[in-house]
């Protein structure tokens, strides 16, 4: 929960959201809202879910441990961001917030951990991802949250994989291909993008994902980028090429 530019809060809220209703938010939302940012009765915020949409609101009662608004206006319609998923092995703490926080600004849909053979931190806080994920689309002003899903072992994660959905396997090994014509080739269909950890992919992993009809295995150029760096620039080039950045589309 940040206040966005304009300094007026932004809030997700799950309950569903149409003018005039009254909702009773949850304990930590009247937390932040009552005790951490003192706003009080008469004050106005914005609420919105990826159903409904955006809206104004008016807190019409303000406690320490719960507030109630009423809900005004509309003031954006729900929009669903592309349909690309990041898969990413966790990397330490700092990292994986890091990971979360841009993923989410990059306007990913869904954000799913993968423990791969060289992944360090094997321990995966699921809800402190799931906070994270929230509190970037607070920030950023989208009206979805990215799901995040529980860690899944990459063998789990390729024997269940949605054949449809293009796997963007992300090969230091300069073996890949172009990201920008790769990309091209197969915008309008879902994706997803998957960064090896720090110690990078193994070869037999390699191999494996090499093998799938789903996987393309893709470069970043000449250069290896940390795990954070890679997982931002190929969700920025995909955007730029396939998703939601091109004006008009
Ligand atoms: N330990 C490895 C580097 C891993 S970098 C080594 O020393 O060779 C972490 C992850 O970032 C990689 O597994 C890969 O998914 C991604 N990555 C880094 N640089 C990349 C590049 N130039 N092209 C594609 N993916 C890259």
């Amino acid at each position: 929960m940040r206040p966005h530019s304009k300094n007026k809060i932004r809030l997700f809220v799950e309950t569903p959201l149409t003018s005039a209703a009254e909702v009773d938010l949850s304990a930590d939302a009247a937390h932040y809202l009552c005790n951490v940012m003192r706003l009080n009765e008469g004050d106005t915020l914005s609420c919105f879910n990826a159903a409904d949409g955006e809206y104004d609101a008016r807190i019409i009662r303000a406690g320490k441990k719960n507030c109630r608004v009423r809900i005004l206006s509309q003031i954006k319609a729900p929009a669903v961001s592309p349909d690309i998923w990041l898969l990413f092995a966790p990397l330490k703490k700092d990292k994986t917030d890091f990971v979360i926080e841009k993923a989410t600004e990059l306007g990913v849909r869904a954000i799913i951990p993968v423990i791969t053979r060289n992944t360090i931190t094997e321990r995966v806080k699921t809800e402190r991802f799931i906070a994270q994920a929230k509190e970037a689309s607070e920030q950023c002003e989208r009206t979805d949250v990215p799901v995040v899903r529980p860690p899944v072992a990459l063998g789990t994660l390729l024997d269940s994989w949605p054949a449809e959905r293009i796997l963007f396997f992300l090969d230091e090994s300069l073996g890949g291909a172009d990201c920008v014509s790769t990309f091209d080739q197969l915008k309008g269909q879902p994706a997803a993008v998957l960064v090896g950890p720090e110690g990078g992919f193994t070869p037999g992993e390699k191999a494996e994902l090499d093998n799938l009809p789903f996987v393309r295995g893709i470069s970043l150029g000449p250069r290896i980028l940390r795990a954070e760096t890679a997982a931002c620039a190929a969700l920025a080039v995909w955007q730029a090429v396939a998703g939601d950045w091109k004006k008009g589309e």
